[in-house]
């Protein structure tokens, strides 16, 4: 099986890039703006958060039995956090700016404008990625999102047993998603013969 090693880190540094890009914008937030703790040393960002959301990522873009998918499923769940780098500037701004469905839409439109415009896969594994990554988060307990920023910036207080909503609704996108891209390929393949 052919991996396309550079698509996959194109895209995810690309997503990296576009979450911590997105968070800059909480400095001009006043007055929600709060000074944000050093992730590093506060102890937040241990080995089993990363790898469990890597794993909540897997699980979300299983479905589309597309290796590709499935990679950038669990690296872009990962790759969500890239919006507590602000946090290393030690200045004020919002917190967890990319756990906000405006930028989970934004991505979706950055990472298929660039990577892919008819990429339906790529643009639903952007989403569901940022899904299950709030998923893993409300489980273990940070359970409080700008879930509208920049629009409205107070966190929504989600309780614990909410995160196999937002991992159901992952996985979900994903199924819709993938049975869309089969319909056309079973279209395509019939007008072709
Ligand atoms: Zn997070």
């Amino acid at each position: 099986m052919k991996i396309d090693i550079k698509f996959i880190i194109g895209a995810s540094a690309t997503y990296a890039i576009l979450s911590a890009a997105f968070s800059m914008i909480g400095i001009f937030f006043v007055p929600e703006r709060t000074l944000l703790p050093n992730p590093l040393t506060n102890g937040s960002l241990t080995v089993e958060e990363v790898v469990v959301h890597i794993i909540w990522g897997l699980v979300a873009c299983a479905v589309t039995l597309r290796l590709r998918y499935f990679l950038l499923g669990g690296l872009f769940a990962v790759l969500v956090d890239s919006d507590h780098l602000v946090n290393l500037l030690n200045i004020e701004a919002l917190s967890r700016m990319g756990h906000s469905m405006v930028f989970g839409i934004i991505s979706v439109a950055v990472i298929m404008l660039v990577f892919g415009r008819k990429d339906l896969l790529l643009g639903a594994t952007a989403f569901a990625a940022l899904l299950s990554h709030m998923s893993y988060d409300i489980f273990v307990g940070d359970t409080n999102f700008p879930l509208f920023t920049p629009f409205y910036n107070l966190a929504i207080p989600f309780h614990r047993a909410d995160w196999i909503f937002f991992e159901i609704a992952a996985v979900l996108i994903m199924i819709v998603a993938t049975m869309i891209v089969r319909r056309q390929l079973k279209r395509s393949k019939i007008i072709n013969t």
